[in-house]
């Protein structure tokens, strides 16, 4: 394995279990590694630190193991185990009425750059790096391990997330299909709501699964309500809102084929055609011809503004015009829960952002409470960069 050595005095961050390497800390590379390949970090005084998957860029290494060693024919195996066994330990695997989780969250669950979504028994696999891309099969048999006959299958979508590399075949598929078992799609419980997932043609893995606790506070909130579901993907929220008895919702997305799985999602829950109604169309624009007091509840869950920091002060001004148009148009007495999906805005900058939107409005605003992502999208208290997904409760008068 080729080593990798920090410049003197830039091994604190690895000390305090922090699983990136950045290039500007490196003195000297050893050898010649390929992108993926494991290398072990060492301090300019030659004292081991961790080892990692490397990669070129600013990212240099991301780490796997600060102690064990990953190259250990059980480590994939004894790592997806420590995440399912997490899972289970939260309630969330054996739960007779959520069948879907987060498997495993990058650096929160000791696997920088692995995204692993859980489907009732079909795991969906995206690789953000080089080294996890490379160890997909690897990944793939400790599933197989874990899961054992319950597993379905093991889907690949890398293809938009892991760095495009010469050498690389960015084709999504299948890396284990159960005999007989020859669909893209599953239908899925959160919290008793019934959902069809699509992990072929839908974004990301095929469902937002940060969003599930937020959508049970909805969905406690939405009696008698009129609610409008702005950004709303397959209708997560507009699904909770009727079952927790709103009286009509509106679901907004600009995409086709999110307006036609909300359309599935539906029929797939029961609920009477009059009670609700999908709009293919831009969410900002349909915001804009809303009457003042349509609506008492709204959900306003937009893709991240911020892909990066460069990117930061036009999302804020992004989040602010956004939540004042909401803010502005919801009846007295009505709820609106906002949310930003970017990283590079933090909770202060974004309670900022919708803390101007309301002043430009004039009206009387509650925090009523702060809402997070969940559980299976832990956070590794060594890295706080993992906490993305941020929102609030907002009660307008
Ligand atoms: N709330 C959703 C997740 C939202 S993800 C859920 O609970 O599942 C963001 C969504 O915004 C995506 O579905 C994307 O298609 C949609 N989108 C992006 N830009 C948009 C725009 N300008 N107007 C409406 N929808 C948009």
């Amino acid at each position: 394995m080729e080593k990798v050595y920090l410049r003197p005095r830039r091994e604190d961050s690895i000390l305090r279990f922090h699983p990136w390497v950045f290039s500007g800390a490196i003195a000297q590379v050893t050898g010649n590694p390929a992108e993926g390949d494991l290398v072990a970090v060492y301090s300019s005084d030659g004292q081991y630190l961790a080892t990692g998957h490397f990669q070129i860029g600013s990212i240099a290494v991301r780490i796997l193991s600060f102690d064990e060693d990953p190259t250990a024919p059980d480590f994939w195996e004894k790592m997806v185990r420590r995440a399912f066994q997490a899972r289970v330990a939260y309630g969330l695997h054996g739960s007779a009425s959520t069948t879907c989780y987060r498997l495993v969250h990058g650096e929160g669950d000791g696997l920088p750059g692995l995204i692993i979504d859980y489907y009732d028994g079909v795991c969906v696999l995206q690789a953000h790096s080089v080294g996890m891309f490379k160890a997909k099969s690897a990944i793939c048999e400790a599933l197989k391990a874990v899961y054992g006959d319950t597993l379905k299958a093991v889907y690949d979508k890398s293809s938009g997330t892991a760095p495009f590399k010469a050498g690389l075949d960015l084709v999504d598929g299948y890396l284990y299909r159960a005999p007989g078992f020859d669909t893209d799609e599953c239908v899925v419980l959160e919290n008793g709501n019934k959902f069809h997932v699509n992990w072929n043609e839908g974004q990301k893995t095929g469902f937002f699964l940060d969003q599930r606790e937020n959508r049970a506070a909805v969905g406690r909130l939405a009696k008698g309500r009129n609610v409008l579901n702005l950004f709303c993907y397959t209708g997560g929220f507009s699904i909770y809102a009727l079952n927790g008895g709103a009286v009509h919702v509106d679901s907004v997305d600009s995409s086709k084929k999110a307006m036609d799985m909300v359309d599935r999602n539906m029929a797939l829950n029961g609920f009477a055609p009059e009670r609700h109604t999908s709009y293919c169309a831009d969410a900002i624009e349909f915001l804009r011809d809303v009457p003042e007091g349509k609506y008492d509840l709204m959900i306003v869950d937009p893709p991240a503004f911020a892909k990066h920091r460069g990117a930061l002060k036009n999302a804020l001004r992004a989040y602010q015009r956004l939540n004042a148009a909401a803010i502005a148009k919801v009846a007295p007495g009505g709820f609106v829960f906002t949310f930003s999906c970017s990283q590079v805005v933090d909770k202060e900058a974004f309670a900022l952002a919708v803390f101007s939107a309301a002043a430009q409005t004039g009206r009387s605003v509650r925090i009523l409470d702060r809402l997070n992502q969940p559980a299976d999208h832990a956070v590794n208290i060594y890295h706080p960069e993992g906490e993305y997904l941020k929102g609030l409760l907002l009660y307008v008068e």
